[in-house]
């Protein structure tokens, strides 16, 4: 380990599940923004949809970490110009104005790799923008062994649901492994965005079995990250959803192999309260945050993967007391001997 510098190289952002047991998301916190159930902008404050703002640009994530020389991925089962990934690395007053999500990819420093669904990515696009194209797992496992620069994984419009068996398109544990392989040849820093997109999809239709095969998905792309960065300690995994959908709810497990007795109360969004799981160094900078914007704020600051120091208060008896702001209004006290 070099120094102080060479420890901040790698994090990774898993954006997932939309529900109470996992994953998948189709808007994500990498503008900064949360509006619950509403067809989002993406990397814009307000829209004319009625959502308050000025309709000003915010700078993504994708485009901050870029801009400090990292690798930046986005990675989905649901097709790559879909809100989530766009939401860190484009910007768009509509989630539907895929011309302008695929403008931003396309541009000279965004993201790479891009690898998921092609739904208005055509092939001839991409090349043109100097990235070699692959449209399935073999040409995937290919591209990622032969190191090329630039990859944009293809597979259909959108991946299909896990359940219904993936032809010869990658799974997300495997675009997820590929993601890694590109970003780990980045001497410097790394993000990747990999959402379980289809979960969402899964659970506005009520459909139970292709819900659970998502998030068991989902849940193997998590353990393959998770694998990837056991003994690393410049890595970062932060796991969370935007929001639920469908009001799954559970009122009778019947064991082992017995499908549960389900109850769905919409075929929407809801606002029951979802969970952010954090592994690795800094996980608490995104643990214990009231709010998903309060995620995208800590790992939008400046000074992250630092903690801001805020007050410290020596102690009598030789102890130190630090305060470090972890996001927003959460705080986390640390008690260590004086040095003085
Ligand atoms: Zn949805």
């Amino acid at each position: 380990m070099a120094g102080p510098a060479a420890r901040v190289r790698e994090f990774f952002l898993l954006g997932g599940g939309e529900h109470g047991v996992g994953g998948g998301g189709d808007h994500g916190f990498g503008r900064g923004q949360h509006r619950n159930g509403h067809g989002p902008p993406c990397g814009r404050r307000g829209d004319p949809s009625g959502i308050p703002g000025t309709g000003a640009d915010l700078r993504t994530l994708g485009e901050r970490y870029r801009a400090e020389g990292r690798t930046v991925g986005l990675v989905t089962t649901s097709y790559l110009s879909d809100a989530t990934p766009a939401a860190f690395a484009a910007h768009a007053a509509s989630r539907f104005d895929r011309a302008s999500i695929r403008t931003a990819y396309l541009a000279p420093g965004g993201p790479d790799p891009l690898l998921g669904g092609g739904l208005d990515l055509p092939r001839s696009m991409l090349e043109a923008a100097g990235f070699v194209v692959v449209e399935d797992a073999a040409g995937l496992a290919a591209a990622t062994t032969s190191g090329v620069a630039r990859l944009a994984g293809v597979f259909g419009l959108y991946l299909p649901y896990e359940f219904d068996g993936l032809g010869p398109y990658p799974s997300l544990a495997g675009t997820t492994c590929a993601a890694l392989d590109v970003a780990g040849r980045n001497a410097r820093a790394s993000f990747l965005l990999i959402e379980g997109g289809r979960i969402d999809r899964a659970c506005h239709a009520n459909d139970l079995a292709r819900c659970i095969g998502e998030v068991v998905g989902f849940e193997r792309a998590v353990a393959a990250a998770v694998e990837w960065a056991v003994g690393r300690d410049d890595a970062l995994i932060i796991v969370a959803a935007d929001h639920e959908t469908g009001g799954l709810e559970v009122p009778e497990d019947r064991g082992l192999w017995r499908w549960p007795v389900v109850r769905w109360s919409t075929t929407g969004h809801t606002a029951v309260p979802i969970t952010v799981w954090a592994w690795g160094r800094w996980a608490d900078r995104a643990l214990g945050v009231e709010h998903l914007t309060d995620v995208h704020d800590g790992l939008a600051d400046p000074a992250f993967p630092r903690p801001r120091i805020t007050s410290m208060v020596r102690a009598k008896d030789g102890l130190a007391l630090t305060w470090l702001a972890i996001s927003g209004r959460v705080y986390q006290v640390q008690c260590s001997a004086s040095a003085a």
